[in-house]
C-alpha cells in the first residue's frame, strides 16, 4: 500500500509505509529529524500550519526537556527564516485555510543550503495534484489518506523517508512491527531495514481495505489531467463568485503555481454562510476565524456542480439567507 501511495507523490518504491494517524506520523518524522541534526535547536514552521502539527511539535519539545524551540513565522517569511539555527522545517505544503501553496523544491533547496532537514506534510497535496518528493529532494514527508485520497474518516496515514536517510533514521516510536524480526519476540529493539522501521503496531486492516479500493481509481487517472481539471473548476468558481456576489473576499492566491485544490473566501459571517450552504446540499468547511473552504475534486465534481454551488452561494448572499439563529449556533465540528 505504501508503494501505491509512493507513485502518487513522486516517491520511489520502498520509501513509504502506512499506519497510525497523521499527527502520529508528524511526531515520528520530527523526532527522527531532530536526532539527525544534533547541533541545532530550532524547529521552523509557519502560522498557516495545521494546529495538530504544531501541537505535536510542542509536545515533543517538552518531552525532550525544553532543549528545542518551535518557531513559527508567516508563510511568506519561511524562506528568509531558514538560517543556521534551524534543525528542521516542518511545513504543510498547502495551507488548510487559504489554500496557499509553498514552493517545496525551493524551500527544500534553501533548507539544505543552510544544513537543515525538511518535513513536508502532504495532507492537502496527495491526490490533489502531482507531487514530486524525489525531484524536490525532500527528507521526510507525511500525509493522510482521507482527504483527496478518499479512504474515509480514520483512514491510515503515511510516512516517507528519503532513501539516503533510511538507515540513519532511529524511530522514536519503536513498536514491534518496526522491529527487524517482530516474531522473534526479542526483549531488545532492533530497527527493521529501511522504511519498514517506521511501522509501529498493528495496522488498521479494515481501513487499509477501504483505502485499497479507493486507490484503484488512481490507476486510471493521469495526475496532470487531474490538475488541469482542478484549476479549470477553481477558476470557474472564483469567476462566478466574484462577478455574481459581493462581500466575499478571495483568500486563495490567484497564481496557479501557488494553489492546491481548494478555493477559500473570507467573510465575517463565514460560519453561518457555510451552514446555510450545507442546508442546501453544498458541503464545504468553515475554518476559524472567517474562512469558507471549498474542496475542488474533479474525480467527482464537474462544471455543473460548480455552477450550482456558485448559484446557491450567490442567492444565500443576495437574500442574507444565512442570517438566521439556526445557522449561527456553533457545532463542535465545523
Ligand atoms: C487533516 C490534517 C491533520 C489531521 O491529523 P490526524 O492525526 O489525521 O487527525 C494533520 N495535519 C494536517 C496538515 C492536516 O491537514
Amino acid at each position: 500500500m505504501g508503494d501505491r501511495i509512493a507513485r502518487l507523490i513522486g516517491a520511489a518504491p520502498g520509501t513509504v509505509v502506512m499506519g497510525d494517524t497523521l499527527s502520529i506520523k508528524v511526531y515520528q518524522a520530527l523526532a527522527s529529524a531532530l536526532e539527525m541534526t544534533p547541533d541545532r535547536r530550532v524547529i521552523l514552521s509557519d502560522t498557516g500550519n495545521f494546529p495538530s502539527d504544531l501541537y505535536m511539535a510542542e509536545g515533543l519539545c517538552r518531552t525532550l526537556g525544553g532543549r528545542y524551540r518551535l518557531k513559527t513565522v508567516a508563510p511568506e517569511e519561511v524562506m528568509s527564516a531558514i538560517d543556521d539555527t534551524v534543525a528542521v522545517t516542518l511545513l504543510t505544503e498547502v495551507d488548510y485555510r487559504t489554500g496557499r501553496r509553498h514552493d517545496m523544491a525551493d524551500l527544500t533547496r534553501r533548507a539544505h543550503e543552510r544544513g537543515a532537514l525538511t518535513i513536508w506534510d502532504l495532507a492537502h497535496s496527495a491526490g490533489a495534484f502531482p507531487v514530486d518528493l524525489t525531484g524536490a529532494k525532500a527528507d521526510f514527508a507525511v500525509g493522510c489518506t482521507y482527504k483527496y485520497l478518499n479512504s474515509g474518516p480514520g483512514g491510515p496515514a503515511f510516512i516517507y523517508v528519503a532513501p539516503a536517510h533510511q538507515e540513519k533514521t532511529r524511530p522514536a516510536l519503536s513498536g514491534w512491527l518496526g522491529h527487524e524480526a517482530p516474531f522473534a519476540f526479542d526483549l531488545g529493539y532492533r530497527p527493521a531495514r529501511g522504511i519498514e522501521r517506521m511501522r509501529v503496531g498493528t495496522p488498521p486492516v479494515l481501513q487499509l481495505a477501504a483505502l485499497e479500493a479507493a486507490l484503484d481509481v488512481w490507476d486510471l487517472v493521469d495526475p496532470v489531467d487531474l490538475r488541469a481539471a482542478s484549476l479549470r473548476l477553481q477558476d470557474q468558481f472564483i469567476k462566478r463568485i466574484e462577478t455574481q456576489t459581493t462581500g466575499l473576499t478571495l483568500a486563495t492566491p490567484r497564481s496557479h503555481l501557488m494553489r492546491g485544490s481548494q478555493v477559500s473566501f473570507r467573510h465575517p459571517e463565514g460560519y453561518a454562510i457555510m451552514q446555510a450552504l450545507i442546508a442546501e446540499g453544498v458541503i464545504g468547511d468553515f475554518r476559524a476565524p472567517d474562512i469558507l473552504r471549498f474542496g475542488i475534486t474533479p474525480l467527482y465534481i464537474d462544471e455543473d456542480d460548480i455552477a450550482r454551488a456558485a448559484h446557491v452561494l450567490t442567492r444565500i448572499m443576495e437574500y442574507s439567507h444565512w442570517d438566521r439563529p439556526e445557522f449561527k449556533a456553533r457545532a463542535k465540528v465545523t
